[in-house]
């Protein structure tokens, strides 16, 4: 085994992420619920989030063709949708030998299609553009581009779209977006696949055939109030050590900048984990974290490998302790908030220095 000294990590709870997956799933009993496990399962670790679900999971997104070849490499079996639709057209020969649905959203992936005289075997999963300005054929074009199918392909036909609001619940786009798509798919008498976590939970009429269960399946929400993310349970547990403590008189300050300044003689302790690890550099003076059951807050600007917070008033902090920077008990939102960014970019930003390690109550 390798020697680590530094116990700065990223626990991964599979037992968790199985839960989430099951529970949200309950919420949308009439869709299959894929699991979008892109930018290494947010951050998560992909393969072992593909292994940990595969027995469960109808069908795995990532975002290009050489996130699915990783997956592939490793065993897993399960059906694999590519969200981002092929870059080149060789993309196409990848697909079939590895077999994977490509999103196909312009008008070169239609005639790459056409190309392969029959060897796609997949469904064919069709981006309509409804708002999002993004991907996909403007719904109006949607017509001409089916059109343009053989009969073969227009009968595996599922027609996809991306909301751009779908955590506002008060948002009056998500309904129109919801209303283009339905129409097409009345027409075509097709499949259809919109939501993302937050249509998963905000939105029942726009569950589909696929739902594309992302964020959420990691225990973390895209929407701020909302009682049935309640019983998700956080994936991701950030912890690091404490290395240095240290006294500080009223007046000094602390680390780079001289940003922050005690007001009274202080207590701080060091923590083993920075910006290179993707603890968020932006982190302000009085972002919490979570030490021997009690809150203590960031003081001073983040540094690389390092940290440092303000334990004066709790009792008993000892070096070697773990402290906890986000997880079950600091919400990666609370982290988010104090550094100007959103949990999504959090998780997904984490450094490949930061090793994880993975519990799964179900094998132990
Ligand atoms: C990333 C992504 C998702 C998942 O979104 P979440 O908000 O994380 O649930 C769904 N659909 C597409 C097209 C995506 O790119």
């Amino acid at each position: 085994m390798t020697y680590i000294s530094r116990k700065t990590q990223a626990v991964i709870d599979l037992t968790a992420l199985q839960n989430n997956y099951q529970y949200i799933s309950t919420l949308a009993p009439n869709s299959k619920t894929m699991a979008v496990i892109k930018a290494n399962g947010y951050e998560h670790g992909a393969i072992e989030v593909a292994k940990a679900l595969e027995e469960q999971v109808p069908c795995f997104a990532v975002a290009f063709v050489d996130e699915a070849i990783q997956l592939r490499k490793a065993g897993i079996k399960t059906p694999i949708l590519v969200l981002e639709g092929p870059f080149k057209e060789s993309d196409f020969a990848i697909a079939i030998k590895n077999e994977l649905s490509l999103m196909l959203h312009t008008p070169e992936h239609i005639s790459w299609l056409s190309n392969d005289n029959g060897a796609y075997c997949s469904d064919i999963w069709l981006k309509v553009d409804t708002g999002m300005n993004r991907l996909g054929f403007r719904a109006e074009d949607a017509p001409d581009v089916i059109a343009s199918l053989n009969e073969e392909h227009r009968k595996k036909l599922i027609i996809c779209s991306h909301f751009s609001c779908a955590e506002i619940k008060s948002n009056l786009k998500t309904a129109k977006q919801i209303t283009q798509v339905k129409a097409l798919v009345e027409q075509y008498a097709c499949q259809y696949s919109m939501a993302n976590s937050a249509g998963i939970l905000n939105w029942p009429e726009s569950h589909g055939h696929y739902n594309r269960l992302g964020l959420a399946l990691y225990g973390v929400s895209p929407i701020e109030q909302c009682d049935l993310v309640d019983p998700l349970e956080p994936v991701m547990t950030l912890e690091a050590e404490i290395i240095a403590i240290r006294k500080v008189k009223a007046g000094e300050t602390v680390g780079y900048g001289d940003t922050w300044q005690a007001e009274r003689s202080s207590i701080i302790a060091v923590i083993a984990i920075g910006y290179a690890d993707g603890y968020p550099r932006n982190a302000k003076s009085g972002t919490p974290v979570f030490v021997n059951g009690s809150i203590a807050y960031l003081v001073g600007r983040v540094s690389m490998d390092m940290i440092t917070i303000d334990i004066t008033d709790l009792p008993k902090v000892s070096i070697g302790d773990s402290v906890e920077l986000w997880g079950k008990n600091i919400s990666v939102d609370t982290v988010a908030e104090y550094s100007d960014s959103i949990n999504y970019e959090l998780l997904t930003r984490l450094s490949s220095r930061l090793p994880k390690t993975f519990i799964n109550q179900n094998h132990s």
